[in-house]
């Protein structure tokens, strides 16, 4: 039975006071967010719920770094915060209209999203592409790649994350995102996402990253080396899907086997590059 332990459901008013409780408590308290994972989850561990939504964590704000989302943010609210329009052309919102089904967007926070780091997650997948921070409070404040987050799960423990940053990009730049799943609804077999800054119509850096792998956005640093200082064009994007499809590391499971995602690797790869050389040759014009 799920959270059959569960004795104490508090709503402290200082990220402080939040903090101490998890310190406390230790394995026996979480945090929760919109509790769609939390709500499942059947270890008897669980005795505090330690709910942030009183701490102004809700907001989604331009700054002179990029667009900073609050922990406590409903991924509803980011798909309606206008600021992400116009983000690297919408990618971020066209992302998060393909997580799940609205009811679970109106209830799935930033924080609890970020933080549960599954490995066929929508929006880490492309987070990471796009190369953002997450802001970590354990006494003091420190902001951090999102990927070092996954990198080492010692970051969270104990940890809360307060805020996302999506890094501002310069004119020249453009992101595209790919998800194949079984139904509108379903979770990634496979995602992929990539950010490409050009110069003089050249790729000057390309992050690439693929998701529903064995591991969680994994970045595709050999596909990357294939585009740095060339165009995009048919024949460098081919490419670029032909290493991806040889070079990621695919796994099977129940949803699908290696071999089919690896050819899904190639196709999305294909779209995303596809994509974003559309954006840009927009831009251009
Ligand atoms: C039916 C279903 C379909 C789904 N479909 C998709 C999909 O298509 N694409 C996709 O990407 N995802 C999908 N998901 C995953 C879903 O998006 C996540 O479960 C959800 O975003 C978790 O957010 P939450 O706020 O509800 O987390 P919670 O359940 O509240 O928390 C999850 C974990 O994060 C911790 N946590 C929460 N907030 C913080 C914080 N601020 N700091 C530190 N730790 C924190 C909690 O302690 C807990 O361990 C699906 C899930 C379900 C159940």
């Amino acid at each position: 039975m799920a959270l059959s332990n569960l004795r104490e459901y508090v709503r402290p008013d200082g990220l402080d006071m939040a903090l101490s409780l998890v310190k406390e408590k230790g394995r026996s308290a979480r945090v929760i967010g919109g509790g769609i994972d939390l709500v499942r989850s059947s270890s008897p561990d669980i005795e505090t719920l330690v709910d942030l939504s009183q701490l102004s964590l809700s907001y989604v704000r331009q700054t002179d770094k990029g667009i900073a989302i609050g922990a406590t943010t409903t991924l509803t609210e980011i798909v309606e915060a206008p600021v992400l329009n116009n983000y690297l052309q919408g990618v971020v919102v066209e992302m998060l209209r393909q997580v799940g089904a609205p009811s679970l967007r109106n209830l799935a926070s930033m924080g609890g999203t970020l933080a549960s780091a599954h490995p066929w997650s929508d929006v880490i997948t492309l987070f990471v592409a796009l190369g953002a921070q997450v802001t970590l409070y354990n006494g003091v404040t420190r902001m951090v790649p999102l990927s070092d987050l996954y990198a080492s799960r010692a970051l969270l423990s104990p940890a809360i994350i307060t805020e996302a940053l999506l890094p501002a990009y310069a004119h020249g730049t453009a992101a595209a995102f790919m998800k194949f799943s079984r139904t509108k609804f379903d979770i990634a077999i496979l995602n992929c996402a990539c950010l490409i800054s050009t110069q003089n119509g050249d790729c000057e850096s390309v992050r690439l990253t693929a998701g529903g792998t064995p591991q969680l956005a994994a970045l595709l640093p050999e596909v990357a080396e294939v585009l740095l200082g060339r165009k995009l064009s048919q024949t460098s994007i081919g490419q670029a899907a032909e290493m991806a499809r040889e070079t990621t590391l695919v796994r099977n499971d129940l949803r699908a086997s290696g071999n089919y995602r690896r050819e899904l690797v190639y196709a999305g790869v294909k779209r995303c590059l596809t994509c974003v050389s559309t954006h840009l040759s927009g831009a251009s014009q």
